[in-house]
């Protein structure tokens, strides 16, 4: 396999605009990709028949415009090419103002008030800076893909990539002006990049299409712990099976043809659990291309019967999936700003952006706690090996060292590099690292990025990303004007790094985030530990935050408080899902089950009685099992009643409250139950595969 011919294939990335444009309209396209000048329509017009032609000649024969609403997923509607002529034929066409602008009928989608449904109008506008590719699917249809933005007939952002475009914007204009007062003159765009690892569970589609919880819920609401889980750590980095091999070559294949540079794969930590990493990308690109991540591994696993499972949790007991979020900042003339380089304290520009982020993230760490809410977090959040809910940073001794004396006014004694012998002849001394990982912490810098961990595998990536870059713009746009208004910058660099360590040192956590003790000191710190998605939610509610992101041109207030009802619906309506998945397996598969493996057992105790036998063994097992499916019934109704009572209410944050603090706890004992018996009754009597099969069995 020749990955050079394959990679970007399916792309209309800038080596083949460079090929089939005509020279000017490839200049003026590239000063709109790289200098944001608006594009003419004119030009509009011959690039969208170029992309017509490359798209046609590799098969395609729709369209569509690709956008991202804010159910998290993406949407598509497709148009083929064809025109009718007046001989009664057809000609192919796409003209610059199909490219430019749609406007799809998305009056379903939520608005979470923005748009009532007889305004119902949303329009797709194409965001040149994510290049249009080509979709493929099994049925052999080719779709061209135009990546664009979804807003409202009046101009709110409907979706998740607009705001994170403007918070770009936002980000880049006061990294300037910080770089600018510290004498930089060359740099004229700093671009957000983020790499964003993918965590995910592959199951077999035979079992998971007997779990109705899986199908409709994303994980599994029942499940008694298997024998063996992830103790033996056995799983992690280890051999990959053929049949995984299988399906990861072939999800790299189409990743790679898309141009998304598919780069590391391993078995992550629980079993049935994997990884994949990209190569960093710029911040709207990488979340367009995670989409694509999602989507194209639950396509290719089907494939190979298997099911892709992206959950946050989808087993008790074993590890979450995440998806680490490594993020950094890059100028248009190749420098990454989070480079300590080799003396980091003399550093002006590392020691000014890491301040700002230590200050962002103090600052606003209810914010970032909130743009990573959703139900499948809340249950990774603190368990296993995911992050604690406490947001901290990690910095590391280096660099905690340096920022501790320069805040001092103290010199900054650096150990230089020191070597590691092994011990064995044949190997080389190696450079010791001057500061260990730290796997534990939420908000880790890693060397020349901050590694944000508590993003959830199944979410998009967009919104945790505006966040970040939002509370960034924000305290750069601080540094920057203190920098601006001082007589001697270098000095200032000194003040602000003893600023933040004095004000926001708490923030900064070198230790085991997932000790008891981190979260006692947290609490001790000041830091706050929101531990529920509705609690956390609660910040989008805010007039200070929506301040923020109303003067950096992220989302005005309207657009925030949107979201926030959205967010609080969303989880409302997961666990009502939740619930109501519940209800029906335990009535119509447990139950039953249940009932049947009672009813031989009373039957034999019977037979047994009539002829003058012991029945000591069926007797007491009879009366255990009564008793467990006696306490479910009486839970399930409790559930149900719950579940309807919290259906019921009409304020969208109560709403929320309800079903977290009455629904979710029932459904919770529900399972204790429900997981009891399963240990009891005959495997086969049992309705549904075991953690076993659907851990194990692939
Ligand atoms: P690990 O965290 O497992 O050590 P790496 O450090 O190699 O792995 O990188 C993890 C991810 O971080 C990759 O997706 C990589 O491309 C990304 N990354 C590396 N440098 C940057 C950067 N400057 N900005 C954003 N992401 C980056
Ligand atoms: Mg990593």
């Amino acid at each position: 396999m020749d990955i050079t011919k394959i990679f970007g294939s399916n792309v209309f990335n800038i080596k083949t605009m460079k090929e089939v444009l005509p020279k000017d309209t490839y200049k003026a396209l590239m000063q709109t990709l790289t200098r944001g000048t608006p594009l003419k329509i004119e030009v509009a017009d011959v690039v969208a028949n170029a992309m017509k032609d490359w798209a046609i000649e590799k098969g395609a024969t729709h369209y569509t415009h690709w956008f991202q609403p804010l159910t998290g997923s993406t949407a598509e509607k497709h148009d083929s090419f064809i025109s009718p002529t007046e001989e009664g034929w057809v000609i192919m066409e796409f003209s610059g103002k199909q490219l430019i602008q749609g406007e799809p009928d998305a009056s379903s989608f939520p608005s979470g008030g923005l748009r009532a449904t007889f305004e119902a109008r949303g329009y797709t506008a194409w965001d040149c800076t994510s290049p249009a590719f080509l979709k493929e699917d099994s049925a052999g249809n080719v779709t061209l893909c135009i990546p664009t933005a979804f807003y409202s007939y009046n101009g709110h952002a409907l979706d998740k990539k607009t705001p994170l475009l403007r918070s770009m914007t936002a980000l880049s204009k006061q990294a300037l002006r910080v770089l600018k007062a510290l004498g930089n003159t060359t740099s004229t765009k700093v671009t957000s990049t983020v790499g964003p690892e993918q965590e995910y569970f592959l199951v077999d589609k035979s079992y998971f299409s007997r779990r109705l919880d899986l199908l409709l819920c994303g994980r599994t609401i029942f499940g008694a712990p298997p024998p063996k889980g992830q103790e033996l750590e056995d799983h992690y980095f280890g051999a990959i099976k053929d049949r995984v091999s299988m399906f990861m070559k072939d999800l790299d294949v189409e990743l790679w043809k898309m141009g998304i540079s598919s780069k590391t794969k391993h078995n992550e930590v629980a079993p049935g659990q994997f990884e994949m990493a990209p190569i960093f990308n710029t911040t709207n690109i990488a979340a367009d291309h995670n989409q694509l991540v999602m989507e194209t591994m639950q396509k290719v696993a089907l494939r190979h019967d298997l099911v892709c499972l992206l959950y946050e949790k989808p087993f008790q007991g074993v590890n979450g999936s995440g998806k680490h979020n490594n993020w950094s900042l890059g100028t248009d003339d190749g420098m990454n700003l989070l480079e300590p380089g080799h003396t980091p304290h003399e550093n002006l520009v590392f020691l000014v952006f890491l301040s700002a982020l230590i200050q962002a993230v103090d600052t606003h760490a209810v914010a970032l706690r909130a743009s990573i809410a959703n139900s499948g977090n809340d249950h990774r959040l603190g368990a296993n090996e995911a992050p604690p809910a406490i947001v901290s940073i990690f910095l590391g001794d280096e660099l905690t060292h340096i920022m501790d004396r320069i805040s001092r006014d103290e010199a900054v004694d650096l150990k230089g590099k020191t070597f590691m012998t092994l011990g064995v002849d044949t190997m080389p001394d190696l450079p010791k690292d001057n500061t260990d990982r730290n796997r534990t912490s939420p908000f880790a810098f890693t060397g020349n990025k901050f590694e944000f961990r508590m993003v959830g595998s199944s979410s998009s990536i967009s919104w945790p990303n505006t966040v970040l870059n939002t509370i960034a713009a924000e305290a750069l746009d601080q540094i920057a004007t203190r920098l601006e208004s001082a007589e001697d910058a270098t000095s200032e660099v000194a003040r602000i790094v003893k600023d933040v360590v004095r004000k926001h040192g708490r923030i900064i956590f070198n230790g085991d985030n997932y000790s008891q003790d981190w979260v006692k000191e947290a609490a001790g710190r000041g830091l706050p530990n929101i531990t529920s998605t509705v609690e956390a939610l609660q910040c989008w509610h805010r007039a200070d935050i929506a301040e923020i992101f109303e003067r950096h041109g992220v989302l005005d207030r309207e657009e925030l408080e949107s979201r926030y009802e959205i967010f609080l619906e969303q989880y409302a309506k997961q666990i009502n899902v939740e619930a109501m998945t519940a209800l029906d397996m335990v009535n119509t598969l447990y139950i039953p089950s249940v009932l049947e493996f009672v009813r031989t057992l009373a039957e034999a105790a019977a037979h047994l009685k009539s002829i003058g036998a012991s029945f000591a063994v069926q007797k007491p097992l009879l009366e255990k099992v009564s008793g467990l499916l006696q306490s479910a019934t009486g839970k399930l109704e409790k559930l149900e009643a719950e579940t309807y009572k919290a259906l019921s209410v009409e304020h969208a944050c109560e709403k929320a409250e309800a079903y977290r603090d009455q629904v979710f706890p029932v459904l919770q004992e529900l399972r204790e139950d429900i997981d009891a018996l399963e240990t009891m009754v005959p495997r086969a009597l049992w309705p549904v595969p075991t953690y076993a099969d659907l851990l194990f069995r692939i």
